[in-house]
């Protein structure tokens, strides 16, 4: 089992903001900025370099569920950034792919 699918289950607990059948959003335990927030497909893909086409339609829900939870939390007027980190040099730390919603802060080009 992943970390996130513990979250999932209810093994780990997390402070939720979202969840329909196939997505869990909730609040990352070491926050980058005032609001971030981890989308989550409940179905594991390890990461988006390993996504097929058949994940599109989950892919895109994981996009609009990001930009709605930006709104529900009062970023669409200020801004906010959507990250996927994958592999290595991507600087991803956990196998299970996951949207990143940051916001409440001005963001920095290039990234770090
Ligand atoms: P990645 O580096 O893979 O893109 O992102 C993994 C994220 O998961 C990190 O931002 C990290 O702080 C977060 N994280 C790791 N363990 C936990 C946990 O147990 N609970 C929560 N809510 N977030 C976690």
């Amino acid at each position: 089992m992943t970390l996130f699918e513990k979250v999932v289950a209810r093994e780990i607990p997390a402070k939720i903001v979202f969840e329909d059948d196939e997505i869990l959003a909730f609040h990352d335990i070491n926050p980058q900025a005032p609001v971030h927030v981890l989308v989550v497909p409940k179905r594991v893909i390890p990461r988006i370099a390993e996504a097929q086409p058949s994940d599109g339609a989950l892919l895109g829900r994981l996009l609009l569920t990001g930009k709605q939870i930006a709104a529900d939390l009062g970023l669409s007027e200020t801004g906010f950034r959507l990250v996927i980190n994958s592999g290595r040099n991507g600087g991803e730390t956990v196998p299970h792919l996951h949207l990143h919603v940051l916001g409440g802060r001005p963001m920095n080009w290039p990234p770090g």
